[in-house]
């Protein structure tokens, strides 16, 4: 499989996912699809599918016109919100993109029908990708904004978590710690992979003592909990 990262808006990412097999692909949260058609133009793929992460604006709202462009494309989502959907899933719904497995993760927090993509390619020693929209970041997560730190322990450490650890997540870097606070925007980043993740977000380590005693807490889901609230409540200096 491959990614090609399509830069969107001023600080996201759409993707295409392409299975190298059989030139067909997927594109993941096409908010300018103008760049999508430019793109599956120039890498001559046969794009078929639309995944979307979740229904905000900057992930589904470019959905409509991008089946304009492009009509008879299959939009996944898992929230009646999500613009142009024409295939509402839930967790564990597997389809296949060409070669490629995709299988719907439900992680439910940012927003209440948040799903993540897991792609796999069978009989094969290429390492899985993951799909995570504002679920989990590279050094970070989506903020609560429809959900709770239950919610979000669960889809961080239980769902996500649970992959294997070469899995690769094609996602942006959110800088956050105080050190680097003046450029407090995302960032392309190399793909992190999940034991990157745990390695150093600190949202995938609230098991650990040390994240803990950062936020002085002693149970995982609390310290979840503290370290949504620190960064929420952050504020970037002003220069
Ligand atoms: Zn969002």
């Amino acid at each position: 499989m491959r990614v090609e990262l399509l830069p969107a808006l001023s600080d996201n990412y759409m993707y295409l996912l392409i299975d190298a097999d059989t030139r067909e692909a997927a594109i993941v949260d096409p908010v300018e699809p103008i760049k999508v058609v430019e793109a599956v133009r120039k890498h001559s793929v046969k794009l078929t599918t639309v995944l979307t992460t979740h229904h905000h604006w900057d992930h589904a709202g470019g959905n409509e016109k991008m089946l304009k462009l492009m009509p008879g494309l299959k939009v996944y989502g898992g929230d009646d919100r999500v613009d142009g959907i024409t295939k509402k899933v839930s967790h564990s719904h597997s389809f296949k993109l060409g070669s490629l497995n995709i299988k719907c993760l439900f992680t439910p927090c940012h927003t209440t029908g948040h799903i993540c993509y897991y792609v796999t390619k069978e009989n094969s020693t290429e390492p899985p990708a993951v799909f995570t929209g504002d679920t989990l970041f590279v050094a970070g997560c989506g903020k609560f904004f429809e959900g709770t730190a239950e919610q979000m322990y669960k889809a961080l450490i239980e769902i996500l978590g649970r992959l294997p650890p070469e899995t690769v997540i094609p996602s942006t870097v959110v800088m956050s710690t105080p050190s680097t606070m003046k450029s407090f925007k995302r960032k392309p980043t190399v793909p992190s992979t999940l034991a990157d993740e745990f390695t150093f977000n600190p949202f995938m380590r609230v098991k650990e003592k040390s994240v803990q005693d950062h936020v002085k807490q002693t149970n995982p889901i609390e310290t979840m909990r503290s370290l949504r609230k620190e960064k929420d409540n952050f504020r970037v200096p002003k220069e």
